[in-house]
C-alpha cells in the first residue's frame, strides 16, 4: 500500500502514537498487576518509531528494557467518540509493532504513581514492521502473535485473548482524544515479556503481516 510520505524514510506522516496496557489476562498476571476496569491508555512520541531492519537502542538511563510484541492498528479515517459499531472503518491497515519499556524506570514510576511517558518514549522504542492493507484481514482478533529472541520463542500469544477488542479499544480512546488520520494505536502485549540485551535479534510475527526484525544496540 502507499502511504509514502515525502521527506523522510517513514512512509506515513505518523501522529500520536497511542498504547494500552494490561490488555492481556496472562500478561498482567505475570507482572502481578490489578486487572483493570476499563482499558489503561498511554502515549508515545513519534520520535520513538523505527522500521523494520531498524536498530534498538538501549538508553543509558535504563538497565531493563523489556521487549512487548503487539498487533498495531493504523488509523486512516479521523474520528471522535467512534462508536463500536463503526470503529473498524476508521483502520487502514495493521502492522507488527514492539512496545520496548525501560522496565525498572516504569517500576519505580508506577511505585509514586508517576507516568510512564520516560519508561515507554525513549527514542527507538516503538518499532513498526510494513502495514497490511486493513481490508486483507478478515479478522484482526483471530491473529497469533509471536516474538523470537535469537530465534527462541519467548512471546506466544493470540489476538482472540485481548480483554478489550479492538472495536472496544477504539470506542473508548476516541472518547478521549480524536483519533486522527497517520495515528497508530499500540493494543497491548501477550505474556513473555522479557528483557532484551546488546547484540539481541527480535523477529515479531503476526499472521498475514510483514515481519519485523529489530536488532538491539
Ligand atoms: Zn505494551
Amino acid at each position: 500500500m502507499e502511504l509514502q510520505d515525502p521527506g523522510t524514510d517513514l512512509p506515513f506522516r505518523p501522529g500520536k502514537i497511542v498504547c494500552i496496557g494490561r490488555n492481556y489476562a496472562k500478561h498482567i498476571e505475570e507482572l502481578n498487576n490489578e486487572r483493570p476496569s476499563s482499558p489503561v491508555i498511554f502515549l508515545k512520541p513519534s520520535s520513538s518509531l523505527v522500521r523494520n531492519g531498524g536498530i534498538c537502542v538501549i538508553p543509558t538511563q535504563s538497565q531493563d528494557v523489556h521487549h512487548e510484541v503487539e498487533l498495531v492498528c493504523l488509523i486512516g479515517k479521523t474520528g471522535k467518540n467512534i462508536p463500536k459499531a463503526s470503529a473498524m472503518e476508521h483502520i487502514k491497515a495493521f502492522a507488527v509493532g514492539l512496545d520496548f519499556t525501560a522496565r525498572d524506570l516504569q517500576s519505580t514510576a508506577k511505585e509514586k504513581g508517576l507516568p510512564w511517558s520516560v519508561a515507554k518514549g525513549f527514542d527507538t522504542f516503538a518499532p513498526i514492521g510494513d502495514f497490511a492493507d486493513a481490508a486483507d484481514i478478515e479478522d484482526p482478533q483471530q491473529l497469533s502473535i509471536k516474538l523470537f529472541k535469537n530465534d527462541e520463542l519467548v512471546q506466544d500469544g493470540h489476538c482472540s485473548h485481548m480483554l478489550w477488542p479492538i472495536d472496544d479499544l477504539i470506542e473508548t480512546v476516541s472518547a478521549v482524544f480524536t483519533l486522527e488520520e497517520g495515528d497508530l494505536l499500540f493494543t497491548g502485549t501477550p505474556a513473555g515479556v522479557g528483557p532484551v540485551a546488546k547484540g539481541d535479534l527480535l523477529k515479531a510475527v503476526i499472521d498475514g503481516l510483514p515481519e519485523l526484525q529489530i536488532s538491539i544496540a
